[in-house]
């Protein structure tokens, strides 16, 4: 059996990677099952521990490291996220498409582990546009304002390094633009 398809969506932070992720997901043409990270990050309210994220401490971060169970992991905002290894392994070998979501740093350490997947660097309309949509969710923490600007910045310096460099000015387009690769890539490897 052909080995799944694994799809990295990475990006500029704050930058609607999550709206693309979710349309994707539901695209039943992608068959896409999501790649669920660790994070040290406290849970939000509405979010659901073991779907959007696993939730752990910083121990339990620590050990998972140590053990080499993580794909990759970086350190954003003062938290660690990182990507567990025997979930993406176990639905790439029963030929299951996997979307990965990670900020830019994690990507590099994912294609040197999965050199077959597929990157989409999600870029923002504009440095304003992005600016703007800081500030609408973090506007009341200038601080965090600051960080994730500066942040994103620093990300987007990264983009040439990728062949799929998405623009995020309508989602839709920018699904579209993913789904045609990715659907081309279903159809190659099916035939090898
Ligand atoms: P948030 O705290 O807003 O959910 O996520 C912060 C950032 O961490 C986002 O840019 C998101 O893409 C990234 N992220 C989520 N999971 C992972 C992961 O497993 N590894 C890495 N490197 N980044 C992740």
């Amino acid at each position: 059996m052909a080995k799944g398809i694994v799809v990295i969506l990475t990006g500029a932070s704050s930058v609607g990677k999550g709206a693309i992720r979710d349309t994707l997901l539901a695209d039943p043409d992608l068959k896409l099952f999501y790649s669920i990270s660790e994070t040290t990050r406290p849970q939000k309210e509405g979010e659901v521990d073991g779907k959007d994220y696993y939730f752990v401490s910083h121990k339990q971060f620590a050990k998972s490291v140590r053990d080499k169970e993580l794909l990759e992991y970086a350190e954003f905002n003062g938290y660690y996220y990182g990507t567990p290894k025997a979930q993406v392994e176990f639905l790439i070998n029963k030929g299951k498409n996997v979307l990965i979501e990670v900020e830019a740093q994690g990507t590099g350490q994912l294609k040197l582990n999965l050199p077959d997947a597929i990157a989409f660097f999600v870029m923002p309309e504009s440095i304003e546009e992005l600016e703007n949509q800081i500030n609408r969710l973090y506007g009341d923490d200038q601080a965090t304002v600051e960080r994730r600007l500066s942040k994103a910045k620093m990300e987007m310096d990264l983009a040439p390094l990728f062949n799929n460099i998405v623009y995020n000015n309508d989602t839709e387009k920018a699904v579209a633009q993913i789904k045609s690769v990715v659907m081309e890539e279903m159809k190659k490897r099916a035939a090898e």
